[in-house]
């Protein structure tokens, strides 16, 4: 069985080990490279991507993440999906670039801070997701691929072995994205 770690600095680890597990891995917590070092994939949790920002610097995560994502899948959601960006706005904010597309923070206003949607993963198939002050994907570089679209706004991109939702797949029991990482991993 594969193993997948949850970056347990700040966000939900708990409801993404039950989505994991559904897909059938097995969900560890990383707080250092060494435990890191230890999973086939990692996915970067919803939170606040500022905070998120300062905590990887302080444990010396940031290199180590860049050296993982090198080899491994990275899955990032909302907060996550902003760290693995090429390019974050409103405010501008350092990135690790994993995968080529621009975020804007916060892009749906304050009065619809957290919504539920029906999403559409093409034109005959839609999903229930959970945005909570979800960012906008503004442009998907050429080499990146668009699996789900909100209001024809892309919010669920993948490259190469890496993927974003802008939404929060651990708060539905729809088990696809997390088994769409599952089937990522080497
Ligand atoms: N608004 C947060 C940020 O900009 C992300 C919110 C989330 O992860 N649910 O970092």
């Amino acid at each position: 069985m594969k193993t997948v770690g949850v970056l347990a600095l700040q966000g939900d680890f708990e409801a993404h080990r039950k989505s994991l597990e559904q897909a059938g891995a097995r969900a560890v917590e990383v707080r250092t490279a060494e435990q890191m070092h230890s999973c086939d994939g990692l996915i970067l949790p919803g939170g606040e991507s500022t905070t998120m920002l300062k905590l990887l610097h302080l444990e010396n995560l940031i290199e180590p993440l860049r050296e993982f994502g090198a080899l491994k899948p990275i899955f990032g959601t909302c907060a996550g999906a902003i760290l693995l960006a090429r390019e974050v706005s409103h405010p501008q904010q350092e990135s690790l670039g994993l995968l080529d597309i621009a975020v804007e923070r916060n892009a749906y206003g304050r009065q619809i801070d957290s919504h539920i949607a029906k999403i559409d993963l093409d034109a005959n198939t839609r999903m229930e997701a959970v945005f909570i002050r979800a960012p906008i994907i503004r442009r998907v570089g050429d080499s990146a691929r668009v699996l789900a679209r909100h209001n024809g706004d892309p919010v669920w991109v993948e490259q190469g072995r890496h993927m974003v939702t802008t939404f929060h797949p651990e708060l539905t029991a729809d088990p696809r994205v997390h088994r769409h990482l599952v089937e990522k991993l080497g």
